[in-house]
This record gives structure tokens, C-alpha cells and sequence, in this order.
């Protein structure tokens, strides 16, 4: 169970599915942001668990998030890691809490910013929403944000 409790739903690859994460991805394709909450006591959970982390409840359940956060933290990509980034950089890496109490790594877009020179104004705790961007090679789409 470790690794299903422990796995990253930041990529929509067959392994994350695999643990569980479908539901998450099949919501992205349908522009929503969905997580799993505890049916007993409420609280969100991310990354995947198979019990509630706060009651120990397993009664968990997807439910549609609010889309709403702050940035925890965020640094410029400037070079690629991922054939995702290719084309793309720089970009901008985030940690986004989520008005839900979880947090999410994704990325900043639609800046309109040189983020040579203006990546100051990126800044923690400014308020993001999120947005959706289906992967370049159709594997499927991912959660990302733009600032408010
Ligand atoms: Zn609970």
C-alpha cells in the first residue's frame, strides 16, 4: 500500500493510473479538479491515500475542488526535464496550496511576463485558479494555474 499511498498524481502515466488516479485525470479531461475527501470527516487528501489521514476513516471519495489556491512556493525551469518542456521554457514550477488544504505541484502559465527579467513578480502566497492543457502527445490532460 506504500506506494499507492505515496504516488504523485502530477503525471497521467499508466502507473499513476494504475495506484488509483484515473479518477483524477478522467476530471481533468473534463476541465475539473477533482480530489478525494473523506466521507467521514471532510478532510481532502493528496497525495492518494486509501485512508483518511486525519479520522482513519477508508470511507474516501472523489469529490470536484474549488480550483482555488495560493502559491507555496515556485522556481523558472530553464531547462527541460520532461519532452513536455520542450519548446516551452522558461516555465514556471509551483507548489499550489489548494483552498481544500492539500498541495498540488503544476506550473504558472499564460504569464504575460519575460520571466528573464520579471520572474520576481511571481510571488508566494499570490492567488491562482486552475486552468487545463491537454498533453502534446494526446496521453491526457493536467491541471495547471494562472494567477488571479
Ligand atoms: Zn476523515
Amino acid at each position: 500500500m506504500a506506494a499507492a499511498e505515496t504516488a504523485a498524481v502530477s503525471t497521467p502515466g499508466a502507473s499513476a493510473a494504475a495506484v488509483g488516479a484515473a479518477p483524477f485525470f478522467a476530471a481533468a479531461r473534463e476541465g475539473k479538479l477533482r480530489l478525494q475527501r473523506c466521507r467521514a470527516c471532510g478532510t481532502w487528501a493528496l497525495p492518494l491515500r486509501t485512508r483518511c489521514q486525519a479520522c482513519g476513516s477508508s470511507a474516501m471519495q472523489w469529490r470536484d475542488a474549488s480550483g482555488r489556491g495560493t502559491i507555496f512556493s515556485h522556481a523558472v525551469l530553464h531547462r527541460p526535464y520532461h519532452p513536455r518542456h520542450q519548446g516551452r521554457l522558461p516555465l514556471v514550477l509551483a507548489q499550489i496550496d489548494l483552498a481544500e488544504g492539500v498541495r498540488l505541484q503544476s506550473n504558472i502559465v499564460d504569464l504575460d511576463l519575460d520571466l528573464d527579467t520579471d520572474a520576481d513578480q511571481i510571488k508566494v502566497g499570490r492567488e491562482v485558479e486552475v486552468a487545463f492543457e491537454a498533453l502534446a502527445d494526446g496521453s491526457g490532460t493536467v491541471p495547471v494555474f494562472k494567477l488571479v
